[in-house]
């Protein structure tokens, strides 16, 4: 899936009592980029005083040394944007900056909170001025309201009135404050820094690929339905509601890197043992397995080994391939992938090619990449995908076609064969997923797969 056809979902990221936070931030969000590329931001506080910058692009276009020269301070979060809920303008950018009656205080946020537009109602009935769309804002104000005296309180109290999928990274002057949903759909781990003067240091995640290249100490997930309160005194943790843990599947799938830990598991292994039970579940002779770069890399590799067929890069990515700047229209979506994607003829000519990718959303892709291998004279194009059919939108915080746009909503696995124009086309099954990631008691998130939502969107 490499026409972004399904989104990533933000990164946030928050660094405590470490010398200069704003610069590990800067090399957290960095390594999660693949997460959003939208915007960026950091809020950082010396203790006295937050300061924030924010901006459209990538993480290494938006900051530089100056930037970060004035993001001074022991704390900072950062986020990662690619829009979820809001729209795409600086406004919807995080963090959140605001100031109220304890202070400043900056907000960033993964996921998407399923009862937004009801709070945000209510409270523009009661008076409140919203200056973005993100359901973020909803948090400020409910804490910026709130009657209680410590910010701690606030928090608790407003984040049990927001539902659905949200990781909060929360800072103020002097704390920073963790909180992941009851359901944990999104991931957020926290690690340790070991600081030169033999303190230790905090940081909080969404992917742990961040912690390596900061230098920190994976310790635990973030637990669902947890609080995490960081002050001079060290780590508190609080359990703030009932946890119900469904996390989101497709982050293995898709959405996280694959030298992350994601729920506790290897991310490259789980996507070989995808590619693994694919070859299990639907055998079929040829000559070569050939990934979909990047994020079908891992499971031909599983699909390879299990097989016995022959593995090749028979189609190289090109990864410095900007923003069009132009609506993505179907055609310009089509002009993506070849901008993208560029196969190798001579492994390709006379070959039949099993094609390993790790979903289908509308279609197009797929169709294109079969398209330009049969260009290169593949003799036969066998699509393999290491997912089962997306047939239903997210509503957790990932950026989704509407159902009418999902090819597999619409049509059967034979007619999305004809659409894309392959010789065969498979997926693998729910109980296939359910092996590669390996766990007795399976319990994820896998409404797109199954249509069935654990928490109800309310309008
Ligand atoms: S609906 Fe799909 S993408 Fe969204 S949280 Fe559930 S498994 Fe993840």
């Amino acid at each position: 899936m490499e026409t972004r056809d399904w989104n990533e979902e933000c990164a946030v990221v928050g660094v405590y009592n470490v010398q200069n936070a704003a610069v590990s931030a800067y090399y957290s969000l960095f390594s999660m980029q693949h997460r959003g590329q939208e915007a960026t931001g950091i809020a950082s506080s010396n203790g006295e005083k937050l300061n924030c910058i924010k901006n459209h692009g990538l993480v290494t276009s938006v900051f530089c040394d100056e930037t970060l020269s004035k993001l001074k301070g022991f704390s900072a979060i950062g986020h990662n944007r690619y829009s979820t809920a809001g729209e795409d303008s600086m406004a919807d950018a995080q963090p959140v900056f605001a100031r109220y009656d304890l202070g400043e205080i900056a907000i960033v946020h993964n996921g998407n909170l399923t009862n937004a537009k009801q709070i945000r109602n209510e409270l523009i009935a009661e008076g409140s001025i919203f200056q973005s769309h993100m359901d973020t804002e909803n948090l400020i104000h409910l804490i910026a309201r709130s009657k209680k005296e410590a910010l701690i309180d606030r928090i608790k109290e407003a984040v049990l009135r927001v539902e659905g999928a949200f990781c909060f990274v929360i800072l103020s002057r002097k704390k920073m404050f963790v909180i992941r949903d009851r359901h944990g759909f999104r991931p957020l781990s926290l690690g340790e820094i070991k600081n030169p003067d033999g303190s230790i240091g905090y940081i909080v995640a969404s992917e742990t690929c961040a912690f390596d290249l900061v230098g920190a100490k994976y310790v635990r997930d973030v637990k669902p339905g947890e609080m995490l309160v960081f002050s001079k005194e060290g780590m508190q943790s609080h359990s703030i509601m009932p946890a119900n843990p469904y996390p989101c599947v497709f982050e293995y799938v898709y959405f996280a890197r694959p030298d992350s830990h994601v729920f506790g598991r290897l991310v490259y292994n789980i996507r070989k043992a995808m590619g693994r039970e694919l070859a299990k579940e639907n055998p079929i002779d040829a000559d070569l397995v050939i990934p979909v770069p990047d994020s079908g890399v891992a499971a031909a590799l599983g699909y390879s080994q299990e097989s016995g067929i022959p593995f090749e890069l028979g189609i190289i990515r090109n990864h410095y391939v900007g923003r069009t700047f132009i609506e993505p229209t179907q055609q310009i979506r089509e002009l993506k992938v070849k901008l993208k994607l560029n196969p190798i003829r001579e492994l390709i000519e006379n070959k039949r090619i099993i094609v390993i990718d790790d979903s289908v959303v509308r279609g197009t892709t797929s169709k294109q990449i079969v398209k330009i291998l049969r260009d290169c004279g593949a003799k036969e194009i066998h699509m393999k995908i290491s997912s089962p059919p997306t047939i239903s939108p997210c509503y957790y915080g990932v950026d989704t076609p509407s159902v009418g746009e999902l090819i597999s909503a619409r049509m059967s696995d034979e007619e999305v064969c004809k659409f894309i124009g392959a010789d065969s086309l498979s997926f693998l099954s729910l109980e296939g997923l359910k092996r590669s990631i390996g766990v007795e008691d399976y319990k994820f998130c896998q409404a797109c797969f199954d249509g069935n939502y654990i928490v109800e969107i309310k309008e």
